[in-house]
């Protein structure tokens, strides 16, 4: 973040409205029409989009939710929130995603929604899944946590689906220190979305207020369902809305550095790298590798290396199923799954990370490889 969000925040403080205003609605607006979708519903985090979309498609008490277990555990967590069981399938080795033969072998007649995450970036094949499921009543929810910015066969992730999420944490490329997105394929849906957003409030603050102030008799609101408190703040908009405008020139200098590190990745033997999948493009939010087998150390031993190098690099995305919280869920076995959570890591990788330092990577990479340094 620069010097713009700053300055937009201190904007919305200085406004006095600083609760979900009017710039939640121009930042709603503005990712509605950057996805060429009829809605978009801002909220507090990607998690309680999660749950918003989950009610959205009626899943409750004695549905299955199938998930990818090798995901941020905020996945099957929203799962658990409806009621409902989180049902883990594997995902394939290239992107990390559900696919419909990972998906099919656990579907049963209690399935009710498939939770599609786009891991790291990576878009998923959105309409293969529906190919497989939309015929037998499944909703997919789209996990586009981390794809902003991404695109499906030409077209944002997130647009084709009858509802996606976002994260706006610090760790996403577009941050507005904490919130999240819901796009909607369908407008009819929005407008109970945003009551339970906002406690389950027939009229919003922001329209009470307009009321008020045109002078008319007090709006009051009633509260028909039960709802929560998962609103977005004007000022976490305002800087949302600076940060939508940087998101293209992000993904830009991520695809150029990603491509860097891939060139200069090649050729040690065996590792496999974060890339597009032949249907779309990924933002690179995250640059994973894949250590081979007889990679000379484990990916701990690696990321102690890069460590002491003063490299900060992250181990893969998690799984699900091996932790505590997690420990009680039967599953069928996931050995891709297991085999990325164990053996890849992150690297370092931000818009501006300089070619110096990136090169500074490499180095160590191909070092604990064996691999004499590169040119
Ligand atoms: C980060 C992430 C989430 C959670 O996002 P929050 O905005 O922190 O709630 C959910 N799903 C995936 C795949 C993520 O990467």
């Amino acid at each position: 973040m620069g010097d713009e969000e700053a300055a937009a925040a201190a904007d919305a403080v200085r406004s006095g409205w600083v609760a979900q205003g009017p710039r939640v609605a121009a930042f709603e607006r503005a990712f509605a029409d950057r996805l060429g979708v009829p809605e978009a519903i801002a909220v507090s985090s990607c998690t309680t989009a999660l749950h918003l979309a989950l009610i959205n498609a009626g899943v409750g008490p004695g549905d299955e939710v199938v998930v990818p277990s090798l995901s941020f555990v905020a996945t099957a967590n929203a799962v658990r929130y409806v009621g409902a069981r989180p049902v883990f399938a594997d995902v394939e080795r290239a992107t990390g995603n559900l696919t419909p033969e990972t998906i099919e072998p656990v579907l049963t007649s209690a399935t009710r929604a498939v939770i599609l995450v786009d891991q790291g970036g990576i878009p998923a094949d959105l309409d293969a899944v529906r190919a497989l499921v939309d015929r037998r009543g499944i909703v997919v929810v789209e996990d586009a946590a981390c794809a902003a910015g991404s695109t499906y066969k030409g077209r944002p992730v997130g647009a084709g689906a009858m509802s996606a999420t976002f994260s706006f944490h610090p760790r996403k490329l577009l941050t507005t220190g904490e919130g999240g997105m819901l796009t909607l394929a369908r407008a009819g849906h929005a407008p109970r979305l945003r009551r339970l957003r906002e406690h389950g409030m027939s009229v919003s603050a922001a329209d009470r207020d307009a009321a008020d102030r045109a002078g008319g008799a007090p709006v009051v609101e009633s509260y028909d369902e039960l709802g929560f408190n998962y609103r977005m703040t004007d000022v976490q908009a305002a800087i949302g809305l600076v940060q939508l405008g940087r998101l293209a020139a992000m993904v830009e200098r991520r695809r150029e550095l990603a491509a860097r590190y891939r060139e200069a990745l090649a050729d040690v033997a065996g590792l496999e790298t974060a890339a597009d999948p032949g249907y779309g493009l990924t933002n690179f939010q995250a640059f994973w590798v894949l250590l081979p087998e007889d990679f000379p150390m484990s990916r701990d031993e690696l990321l102690g290396e890069l460590a002491r190098a003063g490299i900060s690099a992250r181990r893969g995305i998690m799984a699900a199923h091996l932790e505590p919280a997690y420990a009680d869920v039967e599953h069928v076995p996931l050995p891709v799954t297991e085999r990325l959570t164990r053996d890849s890591l992150i690297l370092p990788l931000f818009h501006e990370l300089t070619e110096a330092q990136q090169e500074r990577v490499v180095a160590a990479v191909r070092a604990a490889a064996g691999v004499r340094a590169a040119v």
